[in-house]
């Protein structure tokens, strides 16, 4: 691994009640330190802005669904940038955001200056934390959800691994409340298991497991690895880089370049 993209689904990030789970955002950032100090060149995709936004204001009455989830967005954000910010400074590493758009991904000058302004960040030891613009992005203007956009993104870097981290372990071969079912290990390019996949949501965002299948297959097919893992347990991001072989995880292997 030398740069990767690490996503961070609104599940892991927040508790049950919307609220932002501070001591697992806490061990996540340690992690992506500790990548970081073995020569790692990490960019952040975070969700969570939207439910932690819920948690932190009440929107007024006259607000439709569309405006409410603009509102609780552009606190939410403030919240999560902010907790960020303070547990990185205490390694001495500066962040940066990166609010966007799916329109900045059809190529021309915003795609240009964006992916400039993130190599900056990383040339000048910055850690990149990207999100959707979601205060100004609304409904066809949207990413299907942030998978789609942290594919986006590390084909965008010419990153070598995408990990999504969600609240489960990764690609069942079958329902993942069946105690019978197991986690796939291993997805060859050739492998199609797109009829394991079922078309239950997040709870907290808007992902699902397709659109985790459809980015995956997509980037590995172009030579990105990627690696879906239950970014709730201790440590995965560490096990992912140093011992794969004990986290439980999903890993597509891509196509050679
Ligand atoms: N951008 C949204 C947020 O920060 C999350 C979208 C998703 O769930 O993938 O809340």
């Amino acid at each position: 691994m030398k740069r990767i993209v690490i996503k961070v689904g609104s599940n892991v990030l927040t508790r049950e009640n919307g609220t932002l789970d501070i001591t697992r955002v806490s061990s996540l950032a340690d992690q992506i330190q500790a990548l970081r100090q073995n020569g790692i060149e990490v960019i952040l995709v975070t969700s969570g802005a939207v439910a932690c936004g819920r948690s932190l204001t009440k929107a007024a009455p006259a607000l439709d669904e569309v405006q409410q989830r603009q509102l609780y967005a552009a606190v939410g954000q403030v919240r999560l940038m902010d907790q960020y910010y303070r547990l990185f400074a205490d390694y001495g590493i500066a962040v940066g955001q990166i609010l966007t758009m799916k329109k900045n991904f059809e190529g021309g000058e915003e795609y240009d200056n964006q992916r400039g302004c993130m190599e900056g960040m990383l040339e000048s030891g910055v850690l990149p934390i990207v999100n959707e613009n979601d205060a100004v992005s609304i409904t066809e203007l949207m990413f299907t959800d942030n998978d789609e956009l942290s594919g986006l993104v590390a084909t965008m870097m010419g990153a070598d691994t995408l990990v999504i981290l969600s609240n489960i372990d990764g690609l069942y071969d079958g329902d993942p409340a069946d105690p019978e079912s197991r986690v796939v290990a291993r997805i060859e390019p050739e492998d199609d298991l797109s009829s394991c996949i079922g078309a239950k949501r997040s709870s907290a965002g808007r992902g699902g497991m397709q659109t985790k299948y459809k980015v995956a297959k997509q980037l590995a097919g172009s030579g990105v690895r990627v690696i879906l893992a239950n970014g709730r347990r201790d440590g995965i991001l560490v096990s992912l880089a140093t011992n794969p072989q004990e986290a439980v995880h999903t890993e597509f292997i891509p196509t050679k370049k």
